[in-house]
């Protein structure tokens, strides 16, 4: 008999919430454009004010959200910290400022959270009843006691919940104790932090140094609460890596790529590896690096004229110039002459001989008389464009500021116009059989180590394919799709414009933000153009604001880059795998990813199977990143990216999953690092020195571990696909008599999602699932009061179902698990 596979992560999004989110006004960077240049007749050098770095503070998710929305830049280095959110912003000083208005706590170099230093805790705890027996309604659990260690320090994370948690007055107020290995009494008290998300309770948490592994703690409330729970290792015991396997090659980039180098690479190997790798090129072309030619003409204020050209820069519009031209007669209508590239705009003047035309009868006589050189012509952002124009000295050339490459960037031309992306496919079977691994890099344009360590894993798989057996066993068991950088224009012009660049080179904007001071701040955020869970749809953590770095564009997958990524997994459906690559945070993520602020209502969690499946797999792949140098990504950082972190509408990972069934994962790359000398986690960059400190931030030790990750993800698929094996799974304690109620749960022997009844019928995949207490938790305890007969089955990761039962058919076997619980109470 055939044998059943399934995926059942398909759920279908319940139409929650049609409202829309408030569109506060843009707020982006509003440097004031250089009015002295552009009235001294040269090119107007509308240059953006020097933005730089700051650590911040926000209150909350809410305050997040708000910031977010009125243009900031917040996405990346976020933490939760018990009072709210700390993170990093890439400001103007006129922005900070704003930032302060808005409530924003703009830290200190020695300021902001740090988790106890205090090896011993030092608090008095909480009288606790010791050993008091399990109980269905002890008011505490525990959800993780993880330890770890890195470069020769050890460090306990502790998450516990309290069901008395939402409550306000008082606040429930926990503590935790350690003992100090097997049989040692508890002690070190600690108070935990509490974690509050968008007016919701989330737990309580603590990390902190520890010298030695604590083999249990205990988790008080000041309530009454207790409970205890068994210390788990965090990626401790990896197994080495790969690059330690015998003649194995490893170390190709040697420094930052930019899109042309990195697709041209790709190519090549294509051409070299022709057995195991080929190029799939992506549909649909990008907007291209390219840009209008521009200038702000006559000021900022409300006799400002700002005028766009027709033809991109490159193609002619650089060569126009403008003229605003005084004539000496009195009573004359305005009028424009066009002499090859070269635009007069001769000013009306009244009858005692002064100037008489408006910025907007400026800007539409140049619309409709520039013989086609113009096309947008409006007055100055908001300004009504009442005010009288003033002549020009001479002539003022457009530009589109393309050419003023940053300090230090490479010479040579950037190509202009679209891009048609190349995806570098490897996989000795590339015909389906195998499943499909997507690796996207580069969605944000600043984030150049997600390219480099991309590259560096492919290069990894061909160069290893002939010597290297593990590497043999990814190239024939795996499909990869490697997309090197999913946002060319925006990364060519983070290379040579503005560093700070996240979204792609679109320009939505209307004519309030459409002049050229404003050119950092237009673009899309391609991880918020997507489908489910959108800012469309009411989630939180998009903006509407086509200024603010997380823009969501004015349709869902309105942009090519996202277009084609759905493109990409609909012509190739064995893709069941992605990894959408970015930094910098050090943190690995899955669904849900976003949430309706109002409720704080997440996208659909997944099925505990999927949840284990994602936990099993992060465990896989941060081990392998540990290896290379001990860089710890701390379980605080991962998992549901709303749980731990924000909430980020409409992002490529909850429509992969959710639509496609696909194990879409989120990686930021090149987070904290701890160091030892200082005894601090020194935070990650965007663009981090290429050969920095190989302890510390740098950009190629962070290539080379993360490639270590990477290269682990195609190991999980590989075994993913090979996995034929049905799970099995048990009720514990099993079915028999009982004299009193008893608390039973399941126990599966791999990740694995169960489904259940309790009314004698047939399970299906329609019957109850078997779900988590709460979210990061185990599953959840029946407390079964009279006799009850459970009839479930269970379904692995990959689809196999236990004892191959049918749950689709009425078929005569009944294959599924039964266990019958007699309670039988004096
Ligand atoms: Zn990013």
């Amino acid at each position: 008999m055939h044998r059943r596979r399934l995926r059942i992560a398909l759920l279908t999004l319940p139409a929650l919430v049609a409202s829309v989110l408030t569109v506060p006004a843009p707020v982006g960077a509003d440097p004031s454009a250089s009015t002295a240049a552009a009235e001294s007749g040269r090119s107007p050098l509308e240059t953006q004010e020097s933005v730089r770095l700051v650590r911040i503070q926000l209150t909350g998710a809410d305050m997040l959200d708000k910031v977010a929305a009125a243009g900031f830049d917040l996405e990346h280095g976020l933490r939760r910290v018990p009072n709210g959110i700390e993170g990093e912003a890439v400001v103007t000083a006129a922005q900070t400022a704003e930032l302060q208005a808005m409530g924003v706590t703009i830290l200190g170099d020695n300021e902001g959270f740090a988790w106890s230093e205090e090896a011993d805790g030092g608090i008095q705890a909480f009288r606790t009843q010791a050993d008091q027996p399990h109980s269905h309604e002890a008011t505490v659990r525990v959800v993780r006691a993880d330890w770890f260690t890195t470069k020769g320090q050890g460090f306990l994370y502790v998450e516990a919940r309290t069901t008395e948690g939402q409550q306000a007055d008082p606040i429930v107020t926990m503590q935790l104790e350690n003992d100090s290995g097997r049989r040692t009494p508890f002690g070190f008290a600690r108070t935990m932090s509490r974690f509050v998300d968008s007016g919701q309770y989330m737990f309580h948490r603590n990390l902190f140094k520890l010298d030695a592994r604590p083999n249990q703690i205990r988790v008080t409330s000041s309530t009454g609460g207790v409970a205890t729970g068994d210390v788990s290792d965090w990626l401790e015991d990896a197994p080495p890596p790969l690059t330690e396997n015998r003649g194995y090659k490893s170390d190709f980039v040697d420094g930052y790529r930019n899109p042309q180098q990195l697709y041209s690479r790709a190519k090549e190997i294509a051409r070299q590896y022709p057995d195991i790798a080929e190029i799939v090129y992506l549909p649909n072309q990008t907007n291209g690096y390219q840009r209008k030619a521009q200038a702000t003409i006559g000021g900022t204020g409300p006799s400002a004229v700002v005028v766009s050209s027709a033809a991109w820069g490159h193609e002619g519009g650089n060569d126009i110039t403008v003229e605003f031209v005084q004539r000496p007669e009195a009573n004359l209508p305005l009028s424009v002459e066009v002499a090859g590239k070269a635009i007069r705009v001769l000013l009306a003047k009244d009858a005692s001989a002064g100037v008489a035309s408006t910025a907007t009868e400026v800007a539409a006589a140049l619309e409709a008389q520039s013989q086609g050189l113009i096309d947008r012509a409006h007055p100055y952002r908001t300004n009504a464009g009442t005010g009288i124009v003033a002549p020009t000295s001479g002539p003022v050339a457009l530009t589109d500021f393309l050419d003023q490459k940053r300090v230090g960037a490479p010479e040579g031309e950037v190509p202009r116009g679209p891009v048609t992306i190349p995806v570098l496919r490897i996989g000795k079977h590339r015909d389906g059989r195998n499943p499909g691994v997507l690796i996207q890099a580069q969605d944000h344009a600043r984030e150049w180590v997600p390219a480099t360590t991309s590259l560096e894993s492919a290069e990894r798989l061909v160069h290893n394919y002939k010597t290297d057996k593990e590497t043999k066993k990814i190239v024939e068991g795996t499909d990869v799709f490697f997309i090197l950088s999913n946002n060319p224009d925006g990364a060519n012009y983070s290379f040579y414009n503005f560093a700070s660049q996240r979204r792609n080179m679109t320009n939505h904007c209307p004519d309030e933000n459409a002049d050229p001071a404003r050119r950092n701040s237009w673009g899309v955020d391609l991880n918020r153009n997507y489908r489910v869970g959108s800012g469309h749809d009411g989630y939180s953590g998009a903006s509407t604001s086509c200024v603010s770095d997380t823009y969501q564009g004015p349709e869902e997958l309105s942009e090519p880059e996202s277009k084609n990524i759905i493109w990409l997994v609909e012509k190739y459906s064995n893709i069941k795998f992605m990894m959408s690559v970015h930094s910098n945070g050090g943190q690995l993520f899955w669904q849900p990813g976003a949430y309706i602020a109002d409720g704080r209502i997440t996208t659909p969690r997944p099925p505990l199977g999927d949840e284990a499946f994602y936990w099993q797999s992060a465990g896989r792949i941060l081990s392998q990143v540990k290896a290379h140098r001990e860089t710890v990504v701390t379980p605080e950082n991962v998992g549901g990216s709303s749980d731990v972190l924000y909430s980020s509408a409409g992002n490529v990972r909850e429509d992969l999953y959710h639509t496609y069934g696909i194990y879409a994962f989120g990686w930021e790359v090149g987070g904290s690092v701890y160091n030892p000398a200082t005894g601090d986690w020194q935070g990650g960059s965007f663009q981090p020195v290429w050969e920095g400190d190989p302890n510390l931030v740098s950009g190629h030790a962070e290539t080379m571990e993360y490639a270590n990750g990477i290269m682990e993800m195609f190991r999980v698929a590989a075994d993913w696909g090979k996995d034929k094996k049905d799970p099995t799974s048990k009720l514990v304690p099993g079915g028999g008599k009982y004299s009193q109620p008893v608390d039973v749960r399941f126990e599966t022997n791999e990740p694995a999602t169960i489904y259940y009844t309790t009314d004698g019928s047939r399970p299906t995949l329609q019957s109850p699932r078997y779900e988590a207490t709460e979210f990061r938790e185990p599953g959840e305890v029946f407390h079964v009061t009279e006799t009850t007969t459970f009839h479930w089955f269970s379904v692995d990761a990959a689809g196999n179902i236990e004892q191959n039962y049918d749950p689709t058919k009425n078929d005569r076997r009944d294959n599924y698990r039964k266990a019958t619980i007699t309670i039988r109470t004096k």
